[in-house]
């Protein structure tokens, strides 16, 4: 079976692309969501780098913010230090600038004067306690942030120290000179919290919280009381000045919900969810597809080979007559290639020429839909140029959308059966003639008897003339009506020859029309001597007036005959008595049936079976075919022959045959 395992390699690689396709759409789909995935991701990073960048930008702003006020601050206390320091008490407009430094939101609680001893001289608002702030709550060690700026010349800030109320403060000292003869400090008090609290803006505040902590990382001051979450962006900077190890903490609100690329991924997430269903259900789709085109494939093959296989050749033509298939076997029986015959129009390559009118004939009838069901018999032509019967059976051809689109034929060889039919006939026919010549010889002495007596009749008759001639006593109408005796016998004789001859001869089956009961006699007459030589009876109830039967005269003679032989060698034990065999005919609708009764030994159930078999017979000298042939005879006229148990003992044989043809 070559057939298959080529089948199912195409059909392995087919699946195999089959699937590889059916996968494409999802390598493809991974492929942009992983793309689509690091877009989002980027975008994310470059957002969360840019949110970075922002706050950076931002902290240093706050920064240089604070470190720019601090630096104003430092340079008003620079201006108002002079005044302060040399004068006993200050000026007016020193002491405007003092409230301006106060006023104004800049974090600074106090401002304090000390001389170069570091004792205090004034204050602003004024200290009710001698000692200095740090000082006085024994905390900050001042006086050495004091001498630190005397000794550096610039502003120095001190480390924060915590005040009642949980808050922080911090000083810075600017030093004062006058023509190089130091004259003391100036202190100014920052409330830490003031500070980061008052100096932002409120963007920058709605924004971030910021926090200061001290150098333990602990949260001495705070512009937001709300914590932040550990998620949160924030930075880290040193709080320059005052220093100490004070940290700036500054951390980011979350900001606020981006809803492109939300929307962005939302929308991608579903257009992917789509596009996997949808791949999904053409995926099963295709597996539906392929299953039906997988069955097809098999339905195809299997049909292809039973094809292949069967030895009618088939051939389908259109309506027009033009050959659209034909099978292995069709181009085997004409000698003709598939190629040589698909597309051919009539007159067809493999038609005989000898019999071209008749086959298109044939053809036109096809084409007009007026095939018979039993088939068409033509002649047709091999490539190599030898005839063949053939025996073609036409069907319409319907395509899937239910029009008539062709013909399919059917195409048998039956050359070769006819040839074995026709051999057969020939056999049967000299068989026949065999059976005859063997009944005849079984007839002869009794022909001869027969044909004996109207002889001798005519021998005696002949002699009684001679004998009147002789005696000179001739009386011419006595002599007439002897001659006219011999005449009958010398008929009688002839016709005994002529039925012997008849019998004997062999000759192609007739048909004409004849009398039933006229051949009936016939048969009679031919047996009827050796009947009475076994002393037996042959009668006759022969229906009168019976329609004329189209057959061969001689062949029903020989039925006939033949069962009247053996209806009289059933007879052979039984009494003379009832050694009569009946003949009579009937007529049954368009059939005559004649039966021909014995008083025999009957037929056995052995016998039964066998009866109509060639060669069978019970008899030593029997040849066994007599029944075989009258059966074959029965039916080429298209009639039977059975048989029952007669009643009254022995057997009836019945040849029905029709009075008409079918
Ligand atoms: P044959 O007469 O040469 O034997 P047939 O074919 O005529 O061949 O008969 C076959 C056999 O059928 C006979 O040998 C006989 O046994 C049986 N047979 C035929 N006709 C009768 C009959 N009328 N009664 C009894 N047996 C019969």
């Amino acid at each position: 079976m070559p057939l298959l395992p080529a089948i199912s390699t195409q059909d392995n690689s087919a699946n195999r692309r089959g699937r590889w396709i059916g996968r494409l759409p999802y390598f493809v789909l991974a492929l942009f969501l992983a793309t689509i995935a690091l877009l989002v991701w980027m975008t994310r990073e470059y957002d969360a780098e840019e949110q970075q960048t922002s706050l950076i930008t931002d902290v240093l702003w706050m920064e240089q913010n604070l470190r720019f006020q601090l630096d104003r601050n430092e340079a008003l206390l620079q201006q108002v230090g002079l005044d302060l320091l040399r004068a006993d008490r200050p000026s007016s407009q020193t002491e405007a600038q003092l409230r301006q430094l106060m006023s104004q939101d800049r974090g600074i609680v106090r401002v304090l004067w000390l001389d170069q001893h570091g004792r205090l001289k004034g204050a602003l608002p004024p200290q009710t306690d001698s000692g200095l702030v740090g000082e006085a709550d024994g905390t900050v060690p001042a006086e050495s942030v004091m001498k630190l700026a005397r000794a550096v010349g610039r502003p120095v800030y001190g480390p924060a120290y915590p005040v009642v109320g949980g808050k922080f403060n911090f000083e810075v000292h600017v030093p004062t000179w006058s023509d190089d003869a130091f004259l003391g400090v100036v202190v100014a008090v920052y409330s830490l919290s003031d500070l980061v609290v008052r100096e932002l803006p409120w963007w920058f505040s709605e924004r971030y919280r910021v926090a200061v902590l001290d150098p333990d990382g602990k949260e001495i001051a705070a512009k937001s009381k709300i914590a932040p979450l550990a998620t949160y962006r924030s930075y880290t900077t040193p709080f320059e000045p005052p220093g100490h190890g004070l940290t700036l903490q500054i951390t980011a609100y979350k900001g606020e919900t981006r809803w492109m690329p939300v929307l962005l991924i939302a929308s991608i997430v579903l257009f992917g969810v789509i596009i996997v269903w949808s791949v999904w259900q053409l995926r099963r789709q295709l597996a539906r597809r392929q299953a039906a085109e997988q069955a097809l494939r098999h339905e195809s093959a299997f049909r292809k080979a039973m094809e292949d296989s069967v030895i009618t050749g088939l051939r389908a033509r259109d309506r027009e007559g033009r050959i659209t298939h034909v099978n292995p076997a069709f181009c085997r029986m004409t000698g003709f290639s598939a190629e040589e015959l698909v597309g051919a129009t009539p007159p067809m390559p493999y038609w005989d020429l000898d019999q071209l009118e008749h086959t298109l004939e044939v053809h036109d009838m096809v084409m007009r839909g007026g095939t018979p069901t039993d088939g068409l018999e033509v002649s047709l032509r091999r490539k190599n140029g030898e005839r063949f019967d053939a025996l073609i059976f036409e069907a319409p051809l319907i395509d899937p959308e239910g029009r008539h689109s062709g013909w399919m034929g059917s195409v048998l060889d039956i050359t070769e059966q006819k040839r074995a039919m026709e051999l057969a006939r020939q056999q049967d026919e000299r068989l026949q003639a065999t059976s005859r010549l063997v009944t005849m010889g079984e007839m002869a002495s009794t022909l001869a008897h027969e044909l004996n007596q109207p002889l001798a009749a005519i021998s005696s008759y002949n002699t009684g003339c001679i004998n009147r001639l002789d005696a000179g006593q001739v009386d011419p109408s006595e002599l007439r009506g002897v001659h006219e005796k011999i005449g009958r016998q010398a008929r009688r004789a002839g016709e005994i020859i002529r039925r012997v001859h008849d019998f004997v001869r062999r000759a192609e089956p007739k048909r004409e029309a004849l009398d039933l009961n006229n051949v009936i006699r016939d048969a009679v007459g031919l047996i009827e001597a050796d009947a009475r030589k076994r002393q037996m009876r042959i009668s006759s109830q022969l229906t009168p007036d019976l329609p004329a039967l189209t057959a061969d005269p001689v062949m029903i003679e020989q039925i006939l005959v033949n069962l009247i032989r053996n209806g009289m060698d059933a007879m052979v034990a039984t009494p003379a008595a009832r050694r009569e065999i009946t003949i009579s005919t009937r007529l049954l609708g368009n059939t005559l049936e004649t039966r021909v009764c014995d008083h025999g030994s009957g037929i056995d159930a052995a016998t039964v079976e066998r009866l109509f078999e060639p060669f069978f017979t019970t008899k030593s000298e029997g040849m066994g075919m007599g029944l075989n042939i009258c059966r074959s005879i029965a039916e080429l006229h298209h009639g039977r022959l059975t048989f029952e148990p007669n009643p009254t003992g022995g057997t009836i044989f019945i040849l029905t045959l029709p009075t008409e043809r079918p």
